[in-house]
């Protein structure tokens, strides 16, 4: 199964991605993790990416796609893969469905956690990351209604979208993720 977790940033993404991982035994791919990790081992890729990332705009299509690239053909495509935090933009999204294609599959579900915006600042300046900052958060706001939300309209038209209340408690929001699924 291809499964795509979709949301703006601290809408829970990554919390619920550690669960549904489990239960659906599906490879968790987590963009902005696989980033931060570049970053930290100061790999070119990382020094490249960073300046992106501190100052909340998305890193370039090329790279992202080239990274997600890799991750996909290096692990078992057998298990599936949980996609989070990519696609994020449309260009994203085609390349995706691309390469899946040529491994004769295809995106299953996209999973679109909403959230309001005044929730989504306090859960952000709550985290504390290092790119949690009251001006980068508003900036990716921004560039997340810009350039991430005209996907789900792609996922809309494919039949793929299922939206969940993402405001919920983590074992609401999980439990009804996951019965969306059956
Ligand atoms: P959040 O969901 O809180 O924005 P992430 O950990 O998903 O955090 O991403 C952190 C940063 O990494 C983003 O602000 C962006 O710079 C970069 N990034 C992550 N995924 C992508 C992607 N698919 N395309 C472009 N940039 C990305």
């Amino acid at each position: 199964m291809i499964l795509v977790l979709f949301g703006p940033p601290g809408a829970g993404k990554g919390t619920q991605a550690d669960e549904l991982k489990d239960k659906l035994n599906l490879i968790h791919l987590s963009t902005g993790d696989i980033l931060r990790e570049e970053v930290s081992k100061e790999t070119e890729l990382g020094i490249l990416a960073k300046k992106f990332m501190d100052a909340g705009e998305l890193v370039t299509d090329e790279l992202i796609i080239g990274m997600i690239k890799n991750k996909i053909v290096s692990n078992d495509t057998d298990k599936g893969f949980l996609l989070d935090g990519f696609p994020r933009t449309i260009s994203q999204a085609k390349a995706l469905d691309e390469m899946l294609k040529s491994n004769s599959l295809q995106v299953n579900h996209v999973v679109s956690l909403e959230v309001n915006d005044s929730i989504l600042i306090e859960r952000l300046l709550s985290r504390g990351r290092s790119d949690d900052n009251e001006e980068t958060i508003k900036n990716r706001l921004d560039v997340y209604k810009n350039q991430t939300l005209p996907i789900k309209e792609y996922y809309k038209s494919s039949g793929t979208l299922i939206e969940i209340k993402g405001d919920d408690s983590v074992e609401t929001v999980s439990k009804n993720i996951f019965s969306s699924l059956k």
